[in-house]
């Protein structure tokens, strides 16, 4: 492999629970190793929570809540939330390389979009918390109402492998802007960045005890998502999981919001500029490795452009460098895991059963002797049935799809049980509105793909997840309202 840079001063770090302020092993004392799927090397270890960790953490953040917390002043909270925001940007190069030993994806890509986002989702919430106000109606000369807005409690916070810091802060600056305390337990694939997360939270000023962090696998998530005394469950992640939490959760009738799996379309019209579409497809199917829940993995393209458009796609595709993380020109870095290197290459399999014609890639990239690395991948000649069109790959993998009429390919892009977004790529104005409209999808692109106001409602409809976060409805779900009618 290529040589590393810019990491020799940054060492990876073995992660311990965070609770009451403090780094503290498992009481157990149990660990688990964290693999380097670049290098396949062990980065360090892992404390393994079980429920008695789960528990004293939830203890923990109900105290914290009652005491100083709960009633500091809305600017001084602010502040306190801003300062986080400051601190990821102090220590952005770790954070970076941390999460590219982490997930294997390249150093660039950590440095502009993960810590860049994480701050900033942390500079947003300290701005747009102090702009959130209530409902007041006046009933004629009978009586006043109006709401107060209380912290839904102690929330748990359980995220994915794929954008680690990013999604952990988008969860985490909301709550902590609503007056939320929380436990957090971030991947076992990539507990890293959010164990630096919590001790950054503690310098910035943040009382301990609010900001809690829990490492461990599928037990560990669910002792948070059962437990008697957390109030609401923030998760992303499979479809599948969302499911069983949702189980898990209904005896203590939890608040939840689930953003979870998708298989977006990304359907592109012959009157679309195809530089501007190629250029951007190159990205919605293969940045981060296409490990983004939001990447379109269906493409449907109009018949008239069909040929040209693969023409250009794959001349493009085949010349993204697959490799090291940190050596600057990579394009496509590892896949996080073993086990999920084996379910995306298992895909490739069943493309190639379902008759499937790799028009680039299909197999493991080759001349690395360790790491999961898979060639960026583009199939054609699978229907609508066939289980890679349908089903979530998670991977570098696209396929595409020719159609004739604008009726036949909304049929195609609705006939699925995820919702979660959506591009679509033409210059005639009336037929994206149309289109956008019926989209069965939380979010749809017009000529672009990725763009985010973090005021704008973030979701998936259907099987893709339950509520919105982004501004005022992140501000929803970690709050409670109350309503008060003063009689005139
Ligand atoms: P996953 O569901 O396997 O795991 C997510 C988290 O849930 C992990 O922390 C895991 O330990 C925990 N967990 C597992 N079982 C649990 C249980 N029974 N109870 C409580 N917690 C449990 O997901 P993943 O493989 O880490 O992530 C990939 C998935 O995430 C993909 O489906 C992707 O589409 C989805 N995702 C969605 C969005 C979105 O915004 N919609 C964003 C990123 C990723």
């Amino acid at each position: 492999m290529q040589t590393t840079e810019n990491r020799t001063e940054v060492k990876a770090i073995d992660c311990s629970h965070f609770i009451d302020g403090e780094y503290v092993p498992s009481i157990n004392g149990k660990t688990f190793e964290n693999i380097n799927p670049a290098t396949e090397e062990v980065l360090g270890t892992v404390a393994e929570g079980t429920k008695e960790d789960v528990d004293r953490a939830v203890a923990v953040a109900r105290r914290a809540l009652r005491a100083e917390w709960g009633n500091m002043p809305l600017r001084q909270r602010s502040a306190l939330i801003r300062k986080v925001g400051d601190l990821i940007l102090e220590r952005k190069e770790e954070l970076a390389v941390l999460e590219s030993l982490d997930t294997g994806k390249p150093i660039w890509l950590s440095r502009s979009v993960d810590v860049e986002r994480a701050a900033y989702n942390f500079h947003f919430f300290a701005d747009f918390m102090t702009t959130v106000g209530t409902e007041a109606y006046q009933q004629d000369d009978i009586a006043m109402h109006y709401a107060v807005r209380h912290p839904v409690g102690v929330v748990g916070l359980i995220n994915p492998w794929n954008l680690p810091l990013l999604l952990m802060t988008w969860k985490l600056a909301p709550a902590l802007a609503a007056g939320n305390t929380v436990v957090m337990k971030p991947s076992e694939v990539t507990p890293m960045t959010a164990t630096v997360l919590a001790q950054i939270c503690k310098d910035a000023g943040i009382p301990d005890g609010v900001v809690n962090m829990v490492h461990g696998f599928g037990e560990t998530g669910a002792a948070i998502t059962s437990h008697d005394d957390v109030d609401a469950i923030a998760f992303t992640g499979e479809t599948i999981t969302g499911s069983a939490i949702m189980k898990a959760a209904a005896p203590t009738l939890k608040k939840l919001s689930f953003e979870l799996g998708g298989k977006n379309p990304n359907i592109i019209f012959a009157d679309a500029d195809l530089d501007d579409v190629i250029e951007t497809t190159l990205k919605s199917s293969f940045i981060n490795q296409g490990e983004v829940c939001l990447c379109g993995s269906r493409i449907y393209v109009e018949r008239s452009i069909y040929d040209e458009f693969i023409e250009k796609f794959q001349d493009k595709a085949k010349d993204l460098r697959v490799g090291d993380p940190f050596h600057e020109d990579t394009k496509v870095g590892a896949l996080v895991s073993e086990e999920h290197y084996n379910k995306v290459l298992s895909y490739l399999d069943i493309a190639k059963e379902e008759g499937g014609h790799f028009v680039i890639g299909g197999k493991a990239a080759e001349g690395f002797e360790k790491g999961f690395f898979v060639e960026p991948t583009i199939i054609t000649g699978l229907n609508s049935d066939s289980r890679c069109v349908r089903e979530e790959i998670f991977g570098p993998v696209v396929t595409v799809v020719p159609f004739d009429t604008e009726e036949e390919v909304l049929h195609q892009v609705n006939d699925t049980h995820y919702g979660l977004s959506a591009s679509l790529w033409t210059t005639n104005i009336k037929r994206a509105t149309r289109l956008s409209a019926q989209i069965e999808a939380g979010m749809v692109w017009v000529n672009t793909w990725f763009l985010r106001d973090l005021r704008t409602p973030f979701g998936g409809m259907k099987s893709s997840g339950i509520g919105r976060e982004g501004g005022a409805h992140s501000f929803d779900f970690y709050s409670e309202l109350t309503n008060v009618t003063v009689k005139l």
